[in-house]
């Protein structure tokens, strides 16, 4: 297991793959976190669990309740996981939306695109923005003897769908294409500050998001699109985003880690 014995804030904390990465960081030894989701009551079930969970006997969780859209509750966030911790090591922007049905480009409203890609898209860019300003002030510091001093390690997450296409989800597929384009401008931006930045990819995860649109699909068509022909767990996605935070992948920047059971390899 990688060791990430810093302190980390998770957004969309509450739920799928943001809880389980809560879990991670908690067995993989983390010294806090800072939760962060729109939902209360499961970001406090999360907090429990986590705490209950962790291995590092000095370990601390904190909530906020946040809209990752929203720049004033963006900014507070992450004050307030500065302020509790001292530092931020590991930021992973996981907080996301989906299209509630597939439609067209042509049949896409306004107000879905908005929606979408201000919580996935912008709400990413104001995370990072506010997170990058605390790494980049604070001390770095070599976890790892013999590896290069860091300041922090950000973790964005897009989607298959920021690698290739879909014909039906317009506004999704757009938004984790800018989590990857963010990714990049980010990495650039802010090796020289000695933080490391890279995105993952998931394909169809076993999730409450994938849950409310199973309806739409015929799934055993969707899975026969899957080589390993079954949907990944929210533990499989957790341990890359603790992997790309760890040390182990020090000299990893501005990277899209696809992890879909090779469905865009064929
Ligand atoms: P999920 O179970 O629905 O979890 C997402 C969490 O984010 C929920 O707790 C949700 O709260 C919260 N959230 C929604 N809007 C928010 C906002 N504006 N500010 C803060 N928190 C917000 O979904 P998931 O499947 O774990 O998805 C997590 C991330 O992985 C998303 O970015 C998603 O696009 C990405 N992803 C998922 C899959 C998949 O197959 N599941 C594949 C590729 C990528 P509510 O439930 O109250 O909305």
């Amino acid at each position: 297991m990688f060791s990430v014995p810093g302190i980390a804030l998770i957004t969309g904390a509450g739920s799928g793959i943001g809880r389980a990465t809560a879990l991670a960081f908690a067995r993989a030894g983390a010294l806090g976190l800072h939760l962060a989701d729109v939902n209360r009551g499961r970001l406090e079930e999360t907090r429990k669990d986590v705490s209950a969970e962790a291995v590092n006997p000095q370990f601390k969780a904190y909530t906020s309740e946040a809209d990752v859209s929203k720049e004033d509750q963006v900014v507070r966030m992450v004050q307030d996981a500065a302020n509790n911790f001292g530092r931020i090591d590991y930021a992973a922007n996981i907080a996301g939306i989906s299209e509630n049905a597939p439609a067209s480009m042509a049949d896409t409203s306004v107000a879905t695109y908005d929606k979408i890609n201000n919580i996935n898209a912008r709400g990413v860019f104001l995370c990072m923005r506010e997170q990058l300003k605390v790494m980049r002030d604070q001390e770095a510091l070599a976890r790892i003897p013999g590896r290069p001093s860091v300041r922090g390690a950000i973790v964005n997450m897009s989607s298959i769908y920021g690698c290739v296409g879909s014909g039906k989800f317009t506004s999704y597929v757009t938004s984790k294409h800018a989590v990857v384009g963010l990714t990049k401008a980010a990495a650039i931006s802010h090796s020289v500050d000695g933080i490391r930045v890279n995105a993952v990819c998931p394909g169809f995860v076993d999730t409450p998001m994938v849950d409310n649109v199973k309806g739409f699909f015929d799934l055993r068509a969707l899975l026969e699109t899957v080589p390993m022909k079954r949907f990944g767990m929210a533990e499989e996605i957790a341990d890359v985003v603790v992997f790309l935070s760890s040390e182990r992948a020090s000299f990893v920047t501005g990277h899209s880690f696809v992890a879909d059971g090779g469905t865009t390899i064929v």
